[in-house]
């Protein structure tokens, strides 16, 4: 039993020579880990609103919505709620384009409500102009379009989607006539490119 006591006598000799061990959080910042994981946050011109991070969310902390897809202004929105992250890091690993989402050396996390605690990106959305359904967001084509380069032109959606930013395509209203192969020059859905191909391949069902 002597050596023990010996030992921690030793220690508390030298800790009043070094001083404490502890943190002095809260009175000073606790010193951060090199890699520590905090809030993730979104980097609005680093993301393209493609869904990717929403879909391996182990916690299923990022909500995606789409949001008045029968207006003239269709929205997709990525709601993450880090009162539920889990801090693993799966988003940023995953990210399309390596530069939407990163963990930031934020820890201190606290709020009034679970309403306030959410980050949130916004991206214009592209939708079918047969059928109204969401397609992708139009940052999410652009992007396509730019890493296939002229491969892009094997894709109808993905190079008309390039023209319109470019300003070198009519959006007038489709009218009310039944679909057919013109049809094929248009932004579709995966459904609808099916149908228009099959028509343009076999002719009217029936
Ligand atoms: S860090 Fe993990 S839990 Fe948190 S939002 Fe990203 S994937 Fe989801
Ligand atoms: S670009 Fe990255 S951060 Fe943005 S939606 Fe896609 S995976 Fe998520």
């Amino acid at each position: 039993m002597r050596w023990p006591k010996l030992r921690e006598l030793g220690e508390a000799v030298t800790s009043v020579v070094r001083g404490p061990y502890t943190a002095r959080f809260p009175a000073e910042p606790t010193p951060l880990p090199a890699r520590i994981r905090g809030r993730p946050a979104y980097h609005a011109d680093g993301c393209i609103g493609c869904g990717a991070c929403a879909q391996v969310c182990p916690a299923g902390a990022i909500e995606l919505r789409n949001e008045g897809c029968d207006t003239a202004t269709p929205m997709r929105r990525l709601v993450l709620h880090y009162d539920i992250c889990v801090f693993c890091g799966e988003c940023e690993r995953c990210c399309a384009t390596g530069e939407g989402i990163t963990l930031s050396n934020e820890y201190e996390l606290s709020g009034r409500s679970r309403a306030e605690m959410v980050e949130t990106v916004e991206k214009e959305l592209v939708v079918c102009e047969l059928c109204g359904a969401p397609v992708a967001t139009r940052d999410h084509l652009l992007w396509i379009h730019r890493r296939l380069g002229s491969l892009a032109y094997a894709n109808a959606t993905v190079y008309l989607a390039a023209q319109e930013a470019l300003g070198l395509r009519d959006t007038a209203e489709r009218d009310d006539r039944r679909i057919d192969r013109t049809d094929i020059q248009r932004i579709l859905c995966p459904a609808c490119r099916r149908t228009v191909t099959l028509l343009d391949e076999w002719g009217p069902l029936g």
